[in-house]
C-alpha cells in the first residue's frame, strides 16, 4: 500500500485510533492488537506495561525540537547529561537535538506503529518517568523490563529500531553503558523503550520519499528549518528512520 505524504509526515492521523477507550494516543490498528498482546503476556511476568506516547504529529515532533533549539528543554549529549553550554552554531545545535530527538517528518512516530512504553508498576514511587538508557542500567528499575524485552518482543511483532541490532554484541546490549547506536558513522542514543511494530511500519518506509520531506520541512516556518538541509544526508534520515530495522 502506498502511503501519502501527508501520513508518512505526520500532518494528518487518518486512519489511527486510540491506544486503549479513552486514551488520546493513538496508532494503526495492527500496532495496537500487537501492544495488547504484548501487555497481557507482560502481566503474567509483572510488568504492567503502557504505552506513554504513540502517533506524534510533525506539529508535535517540531516543538520538541523548537524548545531544544530554543534553549527551553536540554540537549542531552551521548551520557544523557544536558549540554551546556547549548552549541552556538545553529547547525551544531540541531545535529546535536538530533542525538535524541528526531526532525519533524523524519520520527517513526509519525507511522502510528511505533510506542514509547514502560512499566508504571516497575517506577518506584515519586520517581518521575525519564526514558532515558540509565532506567535501563543493571539495578535500575527497568532492568528486568528491559531483559523481558529483549526476550519477548519479536514474537509480538516488534523490534526495538535504537537498540543494537542483533550481532555480536547482541548478548551485551543490556550491560553496555548508555551509549549510542550508530548507522553510517552517526550516532543516535539507545532508546530501550521505543518498539515498533515491524508490519505496520513498513509500507510507511517504502513509501518515504527523503526529498519530499526535506520539501516540507523546509518550507515550514520552524526556526530551525533555514537549517535542515546542512544536516540532512541520506544516512542521516537513515539513522533517525532505521529502515533497515523493519
Ligand atoms: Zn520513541
Amino acid at each position: 500500500m502506498v502511503i501519502s505524504k501527508e501520513r508518512y509526515l505526520g500532518l494528518v492521523s487518518d486512519g489511527l485510533v486510540p491506544v486503549a477507550a479513552g486514551s488520546p494516543l493513538l496508532a494503526q490498528k495492527g500496532a495496537i492488537d500487537a501492544l495488547h498482546a504484548l501487555q497481557e503476556d507482560a502481566k503474567k511476568q509483572g510488568f504492567m506495561i503502557e504505552a506513554c506516547s504513540a502517533f506524534r504529529s510533525f506539529e508535535t515532533q517540531g516543538r520538541i525540537v523548537t524548545a531544544k533549539f530554543l534553549g527551553a528543554r536540554a540537549i542531552l549529549d551521548i551520557n544523557e547529561k544536558p549540554i551546556d553550554p547549548i552549541p552556538a552554531a545553529p547547525v551544531e545545535r540541531l545535529k546535536a537535538i538530533l542525538l535524541f530527538s528526531a526532525l519533524p517528518g523524519a520520527s517513526r512516530h509519525h507511522f502510528g506503529s511505533d510506542f514509547d512504553i514502560y512499566a508504571p508498576n516497575k517506577l518506584p514511587e515519586g520517581q518521575k518517568l525519564q526514558l532515558t538508557y540509565h532506567e535501563y542500567e543493571q539495578g535500575s528499575y527497568f532492568y528486568e523490563l528491559g531483559l523481558y524485552l529483549q526476550e519477548s518482543l519479536t514474537s509480538f511483532g516488534f523490534a526495538r529500531p535504537y537498540m543494537p541490532q542483533a550481532s555480536k554484541s547482541s548478548q551485551t546490549s543490556q550491560a553496555a553503558h548508555a551509549s549510542s547506536t550508530s548507522t553510517n558513522g552517526i550516532s543516535v542514543g539507545l532508546e530501550p523503550w521505543h518498539i515498533s511494530h515491524v508490519e505496520s511500519a513498513r509500507d510507511y518506509l517504502k513509501s518515504y520519499d527523503c526529498e519530499v520531506a526535506l520539501e516540507y520541512l523546509e518550507h515550514s516556518d520552524l526556526v530551525f528549518a533555514p537549517y535542515v538541509r546542512q544536516v540532512w544526508t541520506q544516512e542521516r534520515i537513515e539513522a533517525l528512520l532505521r529502515p533497515q530495522c523493519c
